[in-house]
């Protein structure tokens, strides 16, 4: 399938992606300046332009729309690009592993729930985005080639996927302890990275230690456990000994002034 730049086809409810209208794939409410935009208000001479789109979209959906060949003037003659390799001729080859990587990133998997979470905006697209397992740790990476090697840069000892980045790696599992979490919660060492994510964003019951509500901690928890770590790695800074200190911070800072400005707590 290929997309003409001069298409009227709406762009969130057009049929023009093989996975269905985009509409299905992005959470939440479109503001009234992007409802209307068409394909061709987005797809310029030079490829897609983003910045025409009110907000950021997940890269898996950007990929997705990256995947389909757009023809574009190049010295006056018409050509299609693909994005699949450098040279932005078509190969099966790239189309396939595209395809693959796809149907990885886009379960069929109802995560609107997430966009309904009592916290900060960017926590939820933080999670909606580990939900659809496109954050930027080595296992993620790796599948898109972008890097080769998929250790842990931290420990070392095991494979960097999303939950070993947010929970098991060692130094994480200090910081999860000090916010309460037994050793033995099988529950919550032990469960998948999309059932860890839904199971702990929506708790409200567990009250740990008389922190505040689990269902509030965990979302702004995991937020800090992967700033922290992106700090430690990419920063070099060292190890942030308070962070479950500050992450309570954190939390009670937000139920006065965020979850509820008229009635602080
Ligand atoms: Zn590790």
């Amino acid at each position: 399938m290929m997309i003409s730049r001069d298409s009227n086809v709406s762009f969130w409810r057009g049929n023009w992606l093989s996975k269905g209208p985009l509409r299905n794939l992005i959470q939440g409410h479109l503001t009234q300046g992007a409802t209307h935009l068409e394909v061709k208000d987005v797809l310029t001479d030079m490829g897609w332009d983003w910045s025409k789109i009110p907000f950021e979209l997940p890269l898996d959906v950007k990929s997705l729309i990256q995947a389909i060949p757009t023809p574009f003037t190049s010295r006056g003659r018409e050509r299609i690009s693909w994005i699949g390799n450098p040279r932005g001729t078509f190969d099966l080859r790239s189309a396939y592993s595209i395809a693959m990587g796809m149907e990885i990133d886009i379960i069929v998997r109802d995560f609107g729930w997430i966009w309904k979470l009592n916290t900060l905006p960017r926590i939820k697209t933080f999670l909606w985005m580990c939900a659809h397992g496109s954050i930027g740790v080595k296992a993620c990476l790796v599948r898109r080639r972008v890097v080769e090697e998929e250790s842990c840069p931290i420990c070392q000892r095991a494979l960097e996927t999303i939950l070993h980045a947010l929970r098991d790696c060692h130094k994480v599992k200090e910081v999860w302890r000090q916010l309460g979490i037994l050793r033995t919660d099988r529950g919550f060492w032990t469960s998948n990275l999309q059932d860890w994510i839904k199971i702990n964003s929506k708790d409200r019951e567990n009250c740990f230690q008389g922190n505040p509500p689990w269902n509030i901690l965990f979302p702004i928890a995991v937020w800090n456990v992967w700033k922290s770590r992106n700090m430690l790695i990419f920063k070099r800074k060292s190890q942030n000994l308070n962070l479950s200190y500050e992450i309570v911070n954190q939390v009670v800072e937000f139920l006065c002034y965020v979850a509820s400005p008229r009635n602080p707590t």
